[in-house]
């Protein structure tokens, strides 16, 4: 058996590397035959690129030979979420319509990490287009929860959670339109960092709803999530939404912020959260509290209505945006009958196409945006999500750094149990999706366990706790992680796979 740990730290990885203690190619090596190993059984993945790989490995490797300079993840092993474009392989957004896409080029996110040195292992599997907080609407089949091999692993980043929670890759890209890095990130026990809207280009990420949308990383630990967000962050002429700002990730990463002041909102102390993450709330405060921060109550009065909000901002955008995929100009194309005409062919493909809650979103997105009903739902979702900042705002106005609740009511679920009732699967994003609504930084750290009996089968789960924080104030959020982790040990605890 290999000793070579592929979910090692960036850190350490790189400094092996570098030090000729370990070649780039041995990890890919080492990546690879654990993704593959681990297929079966947790289904991370939609495409493993081992040639690419390799030949990724052995030009990092061949640059050290040389005494030439490496990037910042030289041989550390990534995976992609399958929504990203990659000039090789299929960009599926384990949809169907897309099954045997090929991108003609590579997102921008993507090619900063391979111009880092990374080496890039594979697609991982998604819910369809992003749509899901449990990564069963995948047309390649659900992705498990290496903690429990019976539940989800959260969504829609389903495979990119999975496979750093089960030590595949130490880092991997997800996208969050309204929680899909930071729910997962929650249910599997890893760090998430959605950033503030338009830090990290989206050139290249196949659009959900791209008022929303936005790439991250996900990672074991606070550093890494700092190194992978120093690399893919940045302007981009290709990506008009695209900040001109710039965040310093790393500074400071480890000096604690002084006079921390955290926010608590009322609204986060729930009923609807199980006992187990109402607890980890609680000690997460006490630790907190124990550093020397000052909690402070604040008030989100909008929370409740950010779901009604964004589902339905998120499905009028994606209408649009999937109105792009109709048979003639990508992916899957219908055979028509005798005597069909081009609206058969539209309506043939998009409806073999496309699964059920794409279709739904679809038609709910198209609903709103009619004529007569405009007005009625569209509108009055924006003026919500004006109070949602608002509230937002004014509560970091009260003079807190970050605000500080779960990333989600409950840990993971079972597989199956909420595919049949949309409504309970939206409320998952209760934590999550006023933050995409407000473009702030979100940031879910491991905060607690929670231990859970269902169908006669315990099992001890992971509770994520989220950080909320001002446009561009990934930095603070970062430190406050890394004070926390100084202090609890739920990020050293890892899955038995
Ligand atoms: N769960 C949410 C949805 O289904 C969020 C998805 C996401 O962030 N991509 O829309």
């Amino acid at each position: 058996m290999s000793t070579i740990d592929p979910g090692a730290p960036i850190l350490d990885t790189r400094e092996r590397v570098t030090a000729r203690k370990v070649s780039a190619a041995e990890m890919a090596r080492a990546a690879l035959d654990r993704a593959q190993a681990l297929q079966k059984t947790l289904n991370a993945f939609v495409d493993l690129f081992p040639d690419q790989a390799m030949e990724q490995a052995r030009a990092v490797d061949a640059r050290i030979a040389r005494g030439e300079p490496v990037g910042a993840l030289a041989g550390v092993p990534v995976a992609i979420k399958d929504n990203m474009s990659l000039a090789y392989g299929r960009t599926t957004c384990c949809s169907r319509i897309l099954e045997n896409y090929r991108a003609p080029y590579t997102a921008t996110a993507v090619q900063k990490l391979i111009d880092a040195g990374a080496i890039i292992v594979g697609k991982t599997t998604m819910d369809e287009f992003a749509m899901g907080s449990s990564g069963e609407h995948s047309c390649f089949g659900p992705t498990r929860n290496p903690w429990d091999l019976s539940r989800v692993p959260g969504g829609s980043s389903s495979g990119s959670t999975a496979a750093v929670a089960a030590g595949i890759v130490p880092a991997s890209l997800g996208s969050d339109t309204g929680g899909s890095i930071r729910q997962p990130a929650g249910l599997c026990g890893i760090y998430g960092l959605k950033p503030t809207y338009g830090l990290v280009s989206r050139y290249g990420l196949v659009a959900f709803a791209s008022s929303l949308d936005q790439i991250g990383p996900l990672t074991r630990t606070v550093d890494d999530l700092a190194a992978m967000l120093s690399v893919i962050m940045g302007h981009d002429d290709m990506d008009s939404t695209s900040a001109t700002a710039h965040v310093d990730a790393m500074r400071d990463l480890h000096t604690p912020v002084d006079g921390l002041t955290l926010g608590v909102p009322r609204q986060a102390r729930s009923t609807a959260n199980t006992p187990g993450v109402a607890a980890a709330l609680e000690a997460g405060i006490k630790t907190f509290r124990d550093l020397g921060a000052r909690i402070i109550d604040i008030d989100l009065p909008h929370i409740d209505h950010g779901i009604a909000a964004y589902y339905i901002i998120a499905p009028a955008e994606a209408s649009s945006n999937l109105a792009r995929f109709d048979g003639v100009r990508y992916g899957r194309r219908a055979q028509l009958g005798p005597g069909e005409d081009l609206m058969a062919l539209y309506c043939k493909s998009r409806s073999e196409g496309f699964g059920p809650e794409v279709q739904r979103r679809i038609m709910l997105g198209t609903h709103v945006l009619s004529s007569g009903y405009f007005d009625a739902y569209y509108l009055t979702a924006l003026k919500v999500r004006r109070l949602i900042k608002n509230d937002y705002d004014a509560a970091f106005k009260q003079g807190c750094h970050a605000i500080l609740m779960p990333s989600s009511p409950s840990p993971a679920f079972t597989l199956g149990s909420k595919t049949s009732d949309p409504l309970a699967m939206y409320l998952e994003d209760v934590y999550t999706v006023g933050v995409n609504l407000a473009g702030l930084p979100g940031l879910t750290m491991p905060g607690g366990f929670e231990k859970v009996t269902d169908n006669g089968r315990a099992a001890e789960l992971p509770v994520g706790l989220q950080l909320v924080g001002p446009a561009l104030g990934e930095n603070t959020l970062l430190r406050i992680a890394a004070m926390f982790a100084d202090r609890t040990t739920w990020h050293t605890r890892r899955p038995a796979i």
